[in-house]
């Protein structure tokens, strides 16, 4: 299935089946895919479309993915709605953190 995002398709399997929590709040995807607000949603943790790499491609739920919109990911981090529900950048998965430390780009 091609990804509407442009996401590789061996990108997008491997983030699959790495990412099987929200990479931000970690809401089960498997147990909580009734929900609408759970539901699993493609994330560029660096806002760039353009970086279709395993380090910035995540899956997120819809509730973060509202939230979170064009914002920055550490402008993002220190709103209310992390606040609110406790997602630091310590709380956060690894792939978030290593995203944090080092960003991906294009280079
Ligand atoms: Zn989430």
């Amino acid at each position: 299935m091609a990804n509407k995002w442009g996401i590789p398709k061996e990108v997008e399997e491997f983030v699959l089946r790495r990412d099987l929590f929200c990479v931000y709040c970690g809401v089960d995807f498997s147990i909580n895919h009734q929900s609408r607000k759970t539901k699993p949603s493609w994330e560029h943790i660096v806002n760039d479309i353009c970086i279709s790499t395993i380090n910035n491609i995540a899956i997120i739920c819809t509730s973060c993915n509202a939230s979170k919109g064009a914002k920055l990911l550490e402008d993002w981090l220190d709103g209310q709605y992390c606040k609110s529900k406790g997602i630091t950048k310590e709380t956060v998965a690894e792939v978030v953190k290593k995203a944090i430390m080092n960003p991906p780009s294009l280079t």
